[in-house]
């Protein structure tokens, strides 16, 4: 099987969680990505980064519980993004 060029897209949280999306070369970039650990909107752009991660400072059970569903729901949405580009 062939692969196809992937492209790597580093997000900064403005908690620290950066992370890193792999993408098909030809996918549009978002430039905001929800953080897969705390939901905040991670930005492709760190000088972009506001003061919204004081509002998660506090964190109550129900962040953490979508701390917990963040990954597989990133992941599912990827795979959605895949699926779409390979059919075009
Ligand atoms: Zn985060």
């Amino acid at each position: 099987m062939e692969m196809a060029p992937r492209k790597r897209v580093e997000y900064y949280c403005p908690n620290g969680h950066d992370f890193v999306l792999t993408l098909l070369l030809e996918a549009e970039v978002s430039e905001v990505w929800d953080c897969p650990r705390c939901s905040a909107p991670a930005r492709t752009n760190p000088a972009q980064l506001t003061n919204q991660a004081d509002n998660t400072r506090n964190r109550t059970p129900w962040d953490m519980l979508r701390e917990r569903r963040g990954i597989p729901e990133l992941e599912q949405l990827l795979r959605e993004q895949l699926k779409e580009l390979r059919a075009a």
